[in-house]
């Protein structure tokens, strides 16, 4: 068997159960294993602590598949554990029939690291994003489009971080029967289309489902504001429930075409909703210089910081969102923050939005903590799953 040896100082983290080995743990390769290729993990006294997969071009050099060192990782063990998976989401209610939407693998955190993949109604859009994952990938999609009701199943593996592992964009089908352009789903009994070939992932932010339909349920009568909108999502719950104005700003023109025809779909009045082609930071400003308020702001910006390393310079732009958000809001108003940086954490977020009150010359409180649905499981040993922080902030 090709194998690797941790240092003896390195060995904590895979012996606790944190799936990642970086090159600087690891003492020795043995047998030359090839890309993605399955090997052994050893202890420095060469006891086996379990399997990962090699990625020789990483940082992140290996990624455990499995700790039980009985289990073989083979065809079997991806349909067991995908079909955990599914399971696990059936357990918790998430589809239903106002809901026919969720993630069903969330990487590390289901067991298999690299691999991302989203149900919309009968489509599976996946992510293969690590040497291991795309090693497996033709098995993947086999056993993705076993799952009881897909008939599709459709790669997205044009992610950045594939570059980190020396692996080339590609999208396609990779399993099943040809995907339309827009697919709908339901969401909380809200429909969605979703643009699963090109649209921004794997075509919707299912991780924000709670939180948006928390924002509804305090939006009846309110004046909303919702930066970095995308496809909608928020706006569109925020006008259900009977918000008396939703202003919505993304960047993208796409998505905005999205957002429009999803507000159509769900039959809301047209009146009500504003949609705005611009800059969130400009767009910001303008209504600042001319005094707007707004009841209910959103912000849930792009990812600003994917490491800790870019921490610095993307506490600064959450910052100044979040200043312009506290003063554009009403007294009572209410701010739904957000941040899906890796590199910043809950506490550092909780403190640059109290600095950005602060110097907005407001006094704000935090009346609820958010974070991802329960599709997308956090690993009690892997602290990286945790992305998705976000405050709901009022002032007083
Ligand atoms: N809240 C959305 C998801 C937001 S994703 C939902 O629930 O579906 C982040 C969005 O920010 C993307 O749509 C992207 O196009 C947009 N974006 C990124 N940078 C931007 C900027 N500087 N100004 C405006 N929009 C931006």
């Amino acid at each position: 068997m090709k194998t690797i040896k941790l240092k003896e100082k390195k060995e904590k983290a895979v012996k606790h159960g944190h799936p990642w080995i970086f090159s600087g743990a690891i003492a020795e390769v043995n047998g030359k294993p090839g890309v993605g290729e399955t090997v052994g993990v050893q202890a420095a006294d060469g006891s086996l602590l379990g399997y990962a997969a090699f990625s020789p071009s990483s940082k992140i050099q290996a990624r455990i598949w499995t700790w039980n060192t009985e289990e073989s990782v083979d065809e079997d063990f991806f349909r067991r554990r995908i079909a955990a998976s599914v399971q696990a989401r059936m357990n918790l209610g998430t589809l239903d029939k106002s809901n026919n939407a969720a993630r069903l693998i969330h990487a590390e955190s289901d067991g298999l690291p690299g691999v991302i993949a989203d149900l919309y109604d009968d489509v599976v859009v996946v992510q293969i994003l690590t040497a291991g994952a795309e090693a497996w990938k033709e098995t993947i999609g086999t056993q993705l489009l076993a799952i009881d009701g897909v008939k599709s199943v459709y790669e997205r593996s044009d992610a950045d971080v594939r570059k980190l592992e020396a692996l080339p964009s590609r999208t396609g089908l990779l399993a099943g029967k040809p995907v339309s352009d827009s697919i709908t789903i339901l969401e909380d009994g809200l429909k969605f289309q979703v643009d699963v070939k090109s649209g921004q992932k794997t075509g919707f932010y299912l991780d924000q489902r709670l939180n948006r339909k928390q924002l509804g349920s305090m939006c009846a009568g309110k004046r909303v504001l919702n930066c970095f909108c995308y496809t909608g999502g928020f706006s569109i719950y925020a006008a259900r429930a009977g918000a008396s104005q939703v202003v919505s700003v993304d960047s993208s023109g796409e998505a905005l075409s999205l957002a429009k025809q999803n507000s159509n779909l769900n039959a809301l009045p047209g009146s009500v909703m504003e949609w705005v082609e611009q800059d969130v930071f400009t767009f910001l400003r303008g209504q600042r210089d001319r005094s707007e308020k707004y009841d209910v702001i959103v912000l849930d910006p792009p990812k600003f910081a994917p490491t800790a390393a870019q921490a610095q310079q993307a506490a600064r732009g959450y910052k100044d969102i979040n200043l312009l958000g506290f003063k554009l809001l009403n007294p009572g108003g209410l701010l739904f923050t957000y941040s899906c940086s890796g590199g910043i954490s809950a506490d550092l977020f909780q403190k640059i939005v109290a600095g950005a009150a602060l110097d907005a010359g407001v006094s704000a409180r935090v009346i609820g903590n958010m974070t991802q649905g329960p599709d997308h499981p956090i690993a009690l040993n892997f602290p990286e799953s945790a992305y998705l922080k976000g405050l709901i902030c009022q002032l007083l």
